[in-house]
């Protein structure tokens, strides 16, 4: 009865601190849409999201290391002999701030093309939030679409003329960390990185809120495929795999993976 009780009392006051929330969120986004060109709110906030999803959580990992370094080394997938160099770690960080600049300039230049042409954002970008309904499903429909995207763009870069040209500095990271989620050629960075995340809400029209939750899961999710830690158990082994034995596990969701026969971790492992 007691334990009712309570749960019931936690279920009123987080309905209460929602139901003031909300319409604190709507009003200060109501206020951001007021005040700044769509171009602007576009390039700030997704920017804003890739520090805090992405820079922050890879450099979160790296230093868990120096931190709690026995936390750590129980929690590495690979042995201490695989795992990379200071020197190597300065390399990755220089290349991903590279490929960040770079995404950063483009996104740029193709808002001022959108601009000159007379089109605000390519998302929509209006005072009220989406709708939940809405969120979850331009969500499912963005990951299933990111998924079909990455799969086959990521299965072409193995192809041997693609591979050796693009793809190999990728898998330069045997034993990866977080920030090698980015460490990659400028091409892949655009067609396989970048594109399969930002095209799916654009062509289904999402709100511009509902992309930058969707950008901040596919962040926070290949910086932890990538981080080399078996958190969240098989999602991180699963890349981390990728990186180790190349021909298997090319998607994100592991659907297509399973589809097309390329889901071989238990069977690899037992081997
Ligand atoms: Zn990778
Ligand atoms: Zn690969």
């Amino acid at each position: 009865m007691q334990f009712f009780r309570q749960h019931w009392n936690y279920q009123l006051t987080m309905e209460a601190w929602c139901s003031n929330l909300v319409p604190q969120v709507a009003d200060f986004w109501a206020h951001i849409v007021s005040n700044h060109s769509p171009q602007k709110i576009e390039f700030v906030g997704t920017l804003l999201i890739q520090i805090s999803f992405f820079w922050i959580p890879a450099v979160f990992y790296l230093l868990l290391d120096i931190i709690v370094p026995s936390f750590s080394h129980r929690h590495k997938i690979q042995p201490a002999s695989k795992q990379p160099t200071r020197q190597e770690i300065a390399r990755c960080f220089a290349v991903v701030a590279q490929n960040q600049i770079l995404s950063s300039v483009l996104h740029l230049a193709l808002l001022s093309v959108a601009s000159r042409a007379g089109s605000g954002s390519s998302y929509r970008i209006e005072k009220s939030l989406p709708n939940f309904a809405e969120i979850i499903r331009d969500v499912v429909m963005s990951l299933l679409m990111r998924e079909i995207l990455f799969y086959y763009s990521h299965r072409l870069l193995h192809i041997p003329y693609l591979y050796v040209r693009i793809h190999k500095k990728h898998h330069r990271f045997t034993a990866p960390i977080g920030l090698a989620a980015q460490f990659a050629h400028p091409i892949e960075q655009i067609f396989a990185n970048a594109l399969p995340i930002s095209l799916p809400p654009q062509l289904l029209h999402s709100h511009v809120l509902t992309f930058w939750l969707f950008l901040s899961y596919e962040l926070f999710n290949t910086v932890t495929v990538h981080s080399g830690y078996d958190f969240f158990h098989n999602k991180a082994q699963m890349h981390d795999l990728h990186h180790e034995k190349f021909n298997l596990n090319y998607g994100s969701v592991g659907l297509l993976d399973w589809v097309h026969g390329t889901n071989k971790l238990e069977k690899r492992r037992s081997d």
